[in-house]
């Protein structure tokens, strides 16, 4: 990568027997919308904690702008913004001042922390509500003041921790909307989620988290051409499956099958034909289907594919 503005390497951090992080590395480009998607307990916040200095890693390195985490925490600390999971607000205090009071936490005073409260209001689309105080948000608004809280400072590069758990899909969609225009602005965002559809709309690249590790990296739609075609997933008995495979794997519109805890992955390249040649064979065949899931060609689909889960489980 020609010039990231985020280098991680080999990161590692444990709770216990609990490894959280096992040892990750990636790059962010200056500019990017980079994805961390990966089911509950991924290890993302955890990431997110240490790369934003909340949290020690127990190994690894990381760099900003070719700074080093480890011996420059507060040059490093002065270029990111981080919009942690859970509310940092106070609720009885107006958007105003708890911006007012979050800006002289980062340092920022007199006119030049004025004109970066009115900024920032502007920016998530509170200035009309600015003085209300926040307890008579509903909760998309609360989330987006927390977002302007972390843009206070001027940061370059933003970490947003699953910023729409909890909010109404209209206020969804004001966060994607903050999220587009702050990146057109030049932020470059780490964005965690477990939705697909979060991952699939907003990031550049996604890095697709599991049990501490990131089992893949790409861009979505190379992620989906590579892992993610339309997928059938088929319960069947263990002594029916085998027999079935061998006819399946002849069809052309079954690009590959597998096996994995009593079910058939059917890889397709159509999935209606391959849906028809399933059901035709199984019927032919006088074979019982206990279950059956027909997917898209989605980053649902590539992480079923890698992990045998659902994002959701
Ligand atoms: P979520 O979306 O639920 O926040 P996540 O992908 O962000 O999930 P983490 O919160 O980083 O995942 O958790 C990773 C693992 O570490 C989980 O098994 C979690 O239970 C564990 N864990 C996280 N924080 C702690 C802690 N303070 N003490 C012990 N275990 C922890």
């Amino acid at each position: 990568m020609s010039d990231p503005i985020l280098v991680v390497q080999d990161l590692h951090k444990a709770y216990g027997d609990i490894q959280a992080v096992g040892g990750i590395s990636f790059q962010i480009a200056r500019g990017e919308i980079f994805g961390l998607l990966g089911p509950n307990g991924a290890g993302k916040t955890t990431t997110v904690s240490i790369l934003t200095g909340l949290l020690e890693p127990d190994r690894g390195q990381i760099s900003v702008d070719g700074i080093s985490f480890q011996k420059m925490p507060r040059a490093v600390k002065a270029r990111i913004g981080l919009v942690p999971q859970d509310l940092a607000i106070y609720p009885a205090l107006s958007a105003l001042d708890n911006l007012l009071f979050f800006g002289r936490l980062y340092g920022l005073q007199g006119k030049r922390l004025r004109e970066r409260v009115e900024t920032v209001l502007e920016i998530v689309h509170l200035t009309p509500r600015a003085k209300d105080p926040v307890h008579t948000f509903s909760g998309g608004m609360k989330r987006r003041l927390n977002i302007a809280v972390g843009l206070l400072h001027e940061p370059e590069l933003l970490f947003l921790d699953e910023p729409t758990v909890g909010v109404d899909p209209q206020s969804r969609n004001a966060i994607f909307e903050s999220v587009e225009a702050l990146n057109r602005a030049g932020l470059t965002i780490l964005y965690t989620t477990h939705y697909m559809e979060e991952a699939q709309r907003l990031c550049h690249r996604v890095a697709i988290m599991d049990q501490g590790q990131i089992i893949a990296l790409d861009t979505p739609a190379a992620l989906i051409r590579q892992w993610g075609s339309g997928l059938i997933v088929a319960g069947l008995p263990e002594e029916a499956a085998e027999g079935l495979i061998r006819h399946l794997e002849h069809w052309p519109a079954v690009k590959s099958v597998r096996r994995r805890d009593g079910r058939l992955y059917l890889d397709t390249l159509h999935t209606q034909e391959a849906l028809m040649a399933l059901l035709d064979t199984t019927n032919r065949l006088g074979l019982p289907l206990r279950s059956l899931e027909i997917l898209e060609a989605n980053l649902e689909a590539v992480f079923l594919h890698l992990t045998g889960k659902r994002l959701r489980d």
